[in-house]
């Protein structure tokens, strides 16, 4: 029987395995280092806060991977030799695999800062990272001040876990507006007001210099570019990721930032896949980055290579970009291409509305000469994501989006509608009468 080891429990790794076992009768084994059994990264937030105990953010229960002959291995990986197609847990066991994947995700970066492996420093990304927050900063008591470092999606959580325990915090981002590398200015402005409704001490365009220790080696102070001293019992280091694969240095595997792969998932190696987080395209696929530590992509990249191991052949066919995300309580979502002031494309014009008092927004970007529909950014409406899809596949124009927004529009029945807004002041600014259409059922589900 083929043997499959499948490095990491994660969203990629564990989708791949069900997959397999779906299609397959192999041998199927994930060994992975963190914990027993497969949780869900991005409600880890919610076990902090208390919306949730740690066992609810467990998509399966415990005796789903015995009954579908899943085996869970626990352990480190520190070393795969492709020639003898092994590999070694701990320095210790050795596992023998037919085929091998790789799906070992991402770790926190850490820029060398003197003082950043103190006491009291941490990044959040595992389940020991979430053990160990409770230790650094179970209340206001304990951690009367918490400064956190980098201000992308993971900053913005983290400041929001430790505000629900009334923790003060100061939040150091390097950019001039918050995540002003992917969100347009009027996006990134609103955020940054947010932030700071929401009681957080927002200091933008500052760079952390140094963590400080007190007599016992733990955290007491910060330093930043800006002069200033601020005493914490807290940093939390949330500058971004980085796949992890550096036990995979002398494997022979190509690396470059992550483990390079083809569209089929594929290392240099025979029988050696990638997938999730730790894959780095060979080139990138349209717009997307090379590498892509999103949840639903390791979900897509485990479903292709399960596909390819049971022997039918699939590339990674991601579609259109989409992904969402919440900046405290607004949500955010962007389908297709919307760039930032800074990485805007040369044929790439915006349209922009903001509500006048809510925190409310939209971008649409499109192509300035055919007026092609690129993208949206939506910042507290819900919108329907198989209408953007098929608006992004027939190649709509932006009149044509605007005209049937209404259409798009998924908030529950009884919320505030905008659109009538939105069309208004398209109109104003492109100085044409576009009417709103009615909101068509049979166009949602296009329906003849
Ligand atoms: C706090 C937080 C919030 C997030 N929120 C969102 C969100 O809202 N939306 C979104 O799209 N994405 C979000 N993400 C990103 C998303 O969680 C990741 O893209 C996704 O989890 C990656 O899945 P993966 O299977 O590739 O890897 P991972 O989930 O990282 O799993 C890899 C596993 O492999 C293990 N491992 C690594 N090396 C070894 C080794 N040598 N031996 C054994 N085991 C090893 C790791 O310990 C880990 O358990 C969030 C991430 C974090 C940290």
């Amino acid at each position: 029987m083929e043997n499959i080891v499948i490095i990491g429990n994660g969203i990629s790794g564990v989708t791949a395995a069900r997959h397999i076992r779906k299609m397959s009768d192999k041998r199927i084994m994930i060994v992975s280092a963190e914990t027993d059994h497969f949780f869900s990264r991005t409600a880890l937030m919610y076990v902090y806060m208390g919306h949730m105990q740690y066992e609810h953010i467990k998509p399966y229960e415990d005796w789903f991977w015995e009954k579908n002959r899943i085996e869970l291995v626990r352990g480190y990986v520190t070393r795969v030799d492709v020639t003898k197609k092994e590999l070694f847990i701990d320095n210790s066991r050795v596992l023998g695999y037919d085929k091998l994947i790789i799906a070992t995700g991402s770790k926190p970066n850490k820029f060398g800062w003197p003082g950043q492996d103190l006491h009291g420093v941490q990044g959040l990304y595992s389940k020991q990272d979430l053990d160990l927050l409770e230790v650094n900063a179970p209340d206001k008591e304990v951690c009367k001040r918490a400064v956190i470092v980098g201000g992308g999606l993971i900053g913005i959580e983290l400041a929001e876990m430790l505000r629900s325990r009334d923790i003060p915090v100061t939040f150091l981002v390097r950019e001039t507006n918050f995540w002003d590398g992917v969100l347009p200015d009027g996006e990134s402005k609103m955020i940054n007001e947010h932030i700071v409704e929401h009681h957080i001490d927002l200091r933008l365009a500052t760079n952390l210099v140094e963590i400080l220790p007190d007599e016992n080696g733990r955290v007491r102070a910060v330093t930043t570019d800006k002069g200033e001293t601020i005493n914490c019992n807290l940093v939390g280091l949330t500058p971004g990721v980085t796949p992890n694969v550096s036990f995979l240095s002398d494997s022979g595997i190509e690396l470059g930032r992550g483990v390079k792969v083809n569209r089929f998932l594929e290392t240099n190696m025979p029988d050696v896949y990638a997938i999730g987080d730790c894959a780095e395209q060979h080139e990138p696929i349209g717009n997307r980055r090379p590498i892509e530590a999103v949840w639903y992509t390791g979900r897509m990249m485990g479903e292709a290579v399960a596909q390819t191991i049971c022997g039918n052949r699939m590339q990674y066919n991601p579609g259109h970009w989409f992904n969402s995300a919440k900046f405290l309580d607004i949500e955010y979502q962007t389908y297709g291409w919307v760039f930032s002031n800074r990485g805007k494309k040369e044929y790439e014009s915006h349209f922009h509305w903001r509500h006048s008092e809510e925190k409310i927004c939209i971008t649409i970007a499109y192509h300035k000469d055919s007026k092609k529909f690129l993208g949206i950014n939506t910042f507290g409406i819900r919108m329907r994501h198989e209408i953007f899809d098929r608006w992004l596949n027939e190649e709509r124009d932006v009149d044509y989006v605007i005209e049937h927004l209404i259409d798009a529009n998924f908030d529950p029945e009884f919320y505030k509608k905008y659109e009538a807004e939105i069309v208004d002041a398209y109109n104003k600014e492109s100085g044409q009468t576009i009417k709103l259409k009615k909101r068509s059922i049979r166009r949602i589900f296009a329906l003849n």
